[in-house]
């Protein structure tokens, strides 16, 4: 008889890994199986928020010491800039709430971030098994058998009482263990290229949201990275990709070379290595992510924020959260639907339903360039509402009034 394993945690991304910090932390052992090796390259935009930072700093407030000292792999981000469909432009600071006023996100690569995270989860409690891919998941008496193949070799079984679904967007667990109930309907696809010598970027490093009519309300960025390169990308509704018969890379490589409001700034620039693209779960508020003997995180469940496209922050999170729930588990030996359904799936709605949902609607809104040009315009010319929007960032409460008919109505009238 193979032992069976407390938790295994299938992916190694943001989800995985932040799940892996926190069951390290608790003391309860576990196994990760990821496909790729590290390091390795994921396919985005490489900004990291506020909530990447406040969950690393849980973890271990020496990780974030790490990050902002290490300037060679890491770039401090202080706001971001919207571009309107008119061209007009507004900075929004973010506002950072940690006490040790460190700055309040950052950017890095991928390909570096990712490893970081992966050169911090293995310890005593933690085995990783790379270049691992999980191809069936059976349930047992006990919980489920997971099977991997690495590389050209035999296949592998392994058993757990918990199994944590951490494999990203196409992976095996959204499939199998979802079956579609969770998957969003509001998918995004995305393109990313890295280039050199961008001009123009914000003294303070803002991440940059260009809002263009032709692809609303999907987006264009330029996201300043460490030794002044750019990640710069282009992201929209894959509905309306499709049903508009879109070329989201013409559409790119036409707003760098022809964009008059970004076109100056690629003058000099050359891209290094190729366009990619990928899909953007989105999360439209509670959904089901959890089941017996599994909890899903990251974009496995479909995370990813609907309005900025921001997902890493919740990978992190809801793997923090499917930690706690899994200790919960393991000490009452408790793995039915209903368990971590309280103690996963609610906790996690709970903390982050009405921020996806308030997105959510954000995402409708921006669908109609006016309102957008609109509220850029005047806030460009009103201190108190720059003031407002900074604060959209921290606080949901002032978010929502961005759902309100009033906001705008105060706007139009100057009141
Ligand atoms: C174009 C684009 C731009 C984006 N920009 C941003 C941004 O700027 N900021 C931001 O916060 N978010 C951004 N996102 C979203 C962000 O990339 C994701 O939300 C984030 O990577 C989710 O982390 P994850 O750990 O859930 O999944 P992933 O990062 O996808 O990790 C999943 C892991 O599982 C492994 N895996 C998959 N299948 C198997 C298997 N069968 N067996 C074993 N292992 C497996 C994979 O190899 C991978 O390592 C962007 C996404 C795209 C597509």
């Amino acid at each position: 008889m193979k032992p069976t394993l407390p938790v295994i945690i299938i992916g190694c991304g943001p989800a995985g890994a932040g799940a892996s910090l926190f069951l390290s932390q608790a003391g309860i052992p576990h196994l990760i199986l990821e496909k790729d090796r590290f390091p390795r390259d994921k396919i985005c935009g490489d900004g990291c928020s506020g909530k990447t930072a406040f969950v690393l700093g849980k973890a271990d407030p020496a990780l974030l010491d790490e990050i902002f000292s290490d300037e060679a792999h890491f770039l401090p981000s202080f706001g971001v800039t919207f571009a309107a469909p008119n061209g007009k432009a507004i900075d929004i600071p973010f506002r950072s709430k940690n006490k040790q006023e460190r700055p309040p996100g950052f950017t890095s690569r991928r390909m570096d971030f990712d490893h970081f995270l992966f050169s911090k989860i293995q310890g005593p409690q933690a085995t990783v098994i790379q270049d691992a891919t999980v191809t069936s998941l059976d349930r047992t008496p006990e919980g489920y058998a997971v099977t991997y193949r690495t590389g050209e070799g035999p296949e592998t079984t392994v058993h757990c009482r918990l199994l944590i679904g951490a494999d990203g967007d196409k992976g095996i667990c959204r499939r199998k263990l979802l079956q579609g109930d969770a998957v969003s309907k509001t998918a995004s696809v995305g393109l990313r290229g890295y280039y050199e010598g961008v001009t123009g970027m914000h003294p303070r490093n803002f991440i940059e949201l260009h809002f263009l009519r032709e692809i609303l309300p999907g987006y264009f960025w330029i996201f300043p990275l460490p030794g002044g390169a750019a990640n710069v990308g282009i992201g929209m509704d894959a509905v309306l990709v499709r049903k508009k018969k879109i070329n989201l890379r013409e559409v790119m490589l036409l707003a760098i070379s022809e964009n008059p409001n970004i076109r100056e700034r690629f003058a000099h620039a050359r891209p290094s290595g190729k366009i990619y693209g990928w899909g953007l779960p989105m999360g439209v508020g509670a959904v089901k992510v959890s089941g017996e003997h599994f909890l899903i995180t990251g974009d496995a469940a479909a995370l990813i924020d609907p309005f900025t496209g921001e997902g890493i922050g919740n990978a992190l999170y809801s793997g923090m959260l499917a930690a706690e729930a899994a200790g919960k588990a393991l000490q009452a030996q408790r793995f039915d639907d209903s368990f971590l359904q309280e103690h996963y799936g609610d906790v996690l709605f709970r903390r982050i339903g009405d921020e996806l949902k308030l997105s959510y609607t954000m995402q409708k809104l921006v669908r109609y360039p006016w309102l957008f040009n609109l509220v850029v315009n005047k806030a460009n010319k009103s201190p108190a509402l720059r003031d407002t929007m900074t604060s959209m960032f921290a606080d949901l409460d002032v978010r929502a009034l961005l759902r309100r008919p009033s906001f705008y109505w105060k706007i139009l009238t100057n009141k």
